[in-house]
């Protein structure tokens, strides 16, 4: 926050709507010194007093923080551009998140296959403890990758449904009871409620998809 700013900006204002420092001072209950301190750039306002100096002020919270006036152009095109960016972000940790479960499906799945494999053949060879242990310590874990599978698919990225193209984030039943092909997953559309195989998909847009 630029306090200079702001100070210049509070003085700009208080001229436009015709208000001595003092009158401003007394409409607020508070000394003119405060009232100087502020458009010095000093101190700030504050935020008990924040919203009644900004309607004497005939500016928002926003404007005053910032030290100027806003249009509404510009307040648009902000959002927008915050929009964009949190969707970008939302996107890219969606990527980031199947990468990592199509990992966990090729390298860690088969190296618990081994273990319990392994497992099996030391119960067989009478080192039935470490056997034993080896086969828990490989079921835990398959289960656990297949919940963390699970939340991903669930959280990451939508679902297109083949026949109306509408894209949705199903429930965790629907995405854990749905038979699957890959990362694709029969489910009910909840658009049109047909059934079918529906494919993954990063953006909950059509047009963004490169
Ligand atoms: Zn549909």
């Amino acid at each position: 926050m630029d306090q200079e700013k702001i100070g210049k900006f509070i003085a700009t204002c208080r001229k436009e709507n015709g208000f001595t420092q003092a009158a401003l001072a007394e409409k607020l209950g508070i000394t003119d010194r405060a009232v100087s301190k502020w458009e010095t750039g000093k101190s700030l306002p504050d935020a008990s007093i924040m919203l009644e100096l900004c309607e004497y002020l005939n500016i928002n919270v926003n404007e005053l923080l910032h030290g100027e006036h806003i249009t509404m152009e510009q307040y648009k095109d902000n959002s927008e551009a915050l929009l964009l960016e949190m969707k970008k972000k939302e996107e890219a940790t969606a990527k980031r998140m199947l990468a990592l479960e199509k990992g966990m499906l090729f390298i860690v799945l088969p190296t618990y296959v081994v273990i319990i494999v392994s497992g099996a053949y030391l119960c067989k060879a009478e080192m039935i403890p470490l056997g034993c242990l080896l086969i828990a310590v490989g079921i835990v874990s398959v289960i656990g990758a297949g919940v963390i599978g699970l939340h991903i698919e669930h959280e990451a990225g939508y679902y297109e449904c083949p026949n109306c193209k509408e894209r949705y984030v199903p429930s965790y039943n629907a995405v854990l009871m749905a038979p699957h092909i890959g990362t694709a997953r029969k489910m009910k559309c909840p658009k049109c409620g047909k059934r079918g195989y529906h494919k993954k998909v990063i953006s909950k847009d059509r047009a963004d998809e490169e």
